[in-house]
């Protein structure tokens, strides 16, 4: 076994991204992933029944992937990623048959609103607008460091006009927000929408920036030529080109600790593997604190703060999967061709008042009148499919312990896929003769095979105030040190959470690179 500088623990996208820039400052790393296959939920499988149809299973939609820092500084394209930002990024259809559209072109998107409301599309202009030099100069600068105090924070933000700005919108909830600037039930509902992405609760006050965040963003959804998991592959070629090394199917049982540092870990096997500088988990809070320490390590005040960290109520996805012989083609494109293209697609939403009944049955564990998005990847990358065939996904937020038990998905997936074909095919009615193959995965398949994303959460920790920026994943951890020195955190739990970003493991690296004294361009 080789004398490693550093261990990782789960090599999803943001412990990939931890260990290509520690190889690249010189250190010796070695990555340990439970699963067969690297990538986390940058995952693409090949349907075992049909060969040559891809599907990815958990991250789809990337948020300006090719913005990241570290998508040009680990040469990502050099190792074989691409990204595709298809035009008309958005598309919610109503039940009426019209299209609320959202373009990489914010003047097509004003425009579509405007068919609406003609007050909202001037008001969307007007967040638009006033928010770009917020994300620009704010947003995006935070999301990439290591996040003040909350106290140092708001009164840094205290000295400028954009700074004051922020904080008063922030101080809102979404759904005030959207109640206080727009009048279309369906352009509200579909401003949600995407705040409900993030997955905040649209109900609790500080996330009132975030729609005015995510209109004024340059950075649209975009996909992976080849599905998810070649970017995936990308890391991993920057990893081991940096000299790092991958261990898969190897589960840890023990964070190791000497002397109060943690110096190496255990795994189920009973191999110690040492580590002369530093250990970091990109696993949740319980599973690092609680499941890989012994419990004396951890002091009395840290477990407490363990067991109140929530996981996301309106995360848990439910998927519908199919094999297709042509694309769905939907009715509303009669009228607006555009709709052939569009990318994202969204169904069943038409009034902002469905969020409230939405949350309603995650609270009782109860399924609500579907509202599903989804995409047909083929139509902009044929190679997820064999020559003239076609993949497409519909994802459904559910709640995680349906009827009150996680187990009661495996006897109701089945059906509840019919349910949500059968809306698809009432916007889409080709797809009644297009369908070859349909799998489903609930929100218990996804812990199962992500045991970090607890109760289904893929953002790994619900976005409150409590649990972001300085406080995630508890008050004051958010500088991605622990209180065992050498011992590190890397993953969504950690500032500024989940998703396909990059930048838990971006920033960890940064801390880490500076507390062992390495210079690197992004911490001179
Ligand atoms: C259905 C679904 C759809 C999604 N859609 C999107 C989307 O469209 N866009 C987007 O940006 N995000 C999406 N996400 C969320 C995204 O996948 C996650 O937020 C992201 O993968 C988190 O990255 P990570 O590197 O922190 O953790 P992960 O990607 O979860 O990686 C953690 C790694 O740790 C490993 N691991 C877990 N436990 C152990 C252990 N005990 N020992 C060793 N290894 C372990 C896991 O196997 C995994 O490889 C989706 C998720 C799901 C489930």
């Amino acid at each position: 076994m080789a004398d490693y500088d550093g261990i990782i623990i789960g090599a999803g996208h943001n412990g990939l991204i931890l260990q290509a820039y520690l190889g690249k400052a010189g250190l010796k790393t070695l990555c340990i992933e439970r699963r067969h296959v690297a990538g986390g939920g940058l995952s693409t499988l090949e349907d075992p029944r049909h060969p040559g149809f891809l599907h990815n299973t958990h991250a789809f939609f990337q948020r300006a992937i090719t913005t990241m820092p570290w998508y040009a500084e680990l040469e990502l394209a050099r190792h074989g990623a691409h990204y595709i930002e298809p035009e008309l990024n958005v598309a919610l259809l109503t039940s009426d048959g019209r299209a609320l559209e959202w373009w990489t072109d914010v003047e097509r998107t004003v425009a579509s609103f405007g068919e609406f409301s003609a007050r909202d599309a001037d008001t969307l202009r007007r967040w638009q607008h006033e928010f770009v030099p917020i994300v620009r100069d704010i947003l995006v600068p935070e999301s990439r460091s290591i996040p003040l105090p909350p106290d140092e924070r708001r009164a840094a933000l205290q000295k400028s006009a954009a700074g004051r700005r922020l904080l008063e919108v922030s101080a809102l909830s979404p759904l005030e927000f959207v109640h206080r600037e727009f009048e279309h039930p369906t352009v509200k509902a579909g401003l949600l929408f995407f705040n409900g992405l993030r997955e905040v609760d649209l109900r609790i006050k500080g996330f009132g920036h975030h729609i005015a965040a995510l209109l004024a963003s340059p950075a649209k959804a975009q996909m992976s030529r080849g599905g998810s998991a070649a970017l995936a592959r990308a890391l991993e070629a920057a990893v081991r080109e940096a000299g790092g090394d991958i261990m898969l199917t190897t589960e840890p049982a023990r964070i190791v600790v000497e002397n109060g540092r943690a110096i190496g870990v255990k795994t189920a096997e009973g191999e110690l593997i040492r580590a002369k500088q530093f250990v970091a988990s990109s696993l949740n809070p319980t599973q690092t604190f609680v499941d890989l320490l012994d419990k004396a390590l951890v002091p009395r005040a840290i477990r407490e703060q363990i067991e109140r960290f929530q996981y996301n109520l309106l995360a848990p996805l439910f998927a519908l999967h199919l094999n297709l012989t042509e694309p769905p083609r939907y009715a509303a494109a009669s009228n607006r061709p555009e709709l052939a293209k569009a990318f994202m697609v969204i169904m069943g939403l038409d009034h902002v008042d469905q969020f409230l009944d939405i949350v309603r049955h995650h609270e009782a564990g109860t399924i609500p009148p579907t509202v599903m998005w989804g995409a047909c990847p083929t139509l902009f990358d044929p190679s997820q499919a064999p020559p003239g065939r076609h993949t497409a996904f519909m994802w459904e937020k559910l709640p995680y312990r349906l009827n009150g038990n996680p187990a009661s998905w495996d006897s109701a997936r089945r059906e509840h896929g019919k349910v949500m074909l059968q809306l698809w095919r009432r916007h889409a009615p080709n797809l009644a003769d297009a369908v070859i193959d349909v799998f489903t995965r609930s929100p218990l398949d996804v812990e199962r095979e992500l045991p970090n994303m607890r109760e289904g959460d893929l953002l790994v920790g619900a976005f409150t105030n409590d649990q972001v920026g300085f406080d995630r994943p508890f008050r004051g951890a958010g500088d991605y040190r622990t209180h065992i020195p050498q011992l590190y955190l890397c993953g969504s739990s950690s500032h500024p959470g989940g998703n396909i970003t990059g930048l838990p493991g971006y920033n960890a690296a940064q801390v880490i690179l500076s507390d062992l004294g390495v210079r690197t361009e992004a911490t001179a």
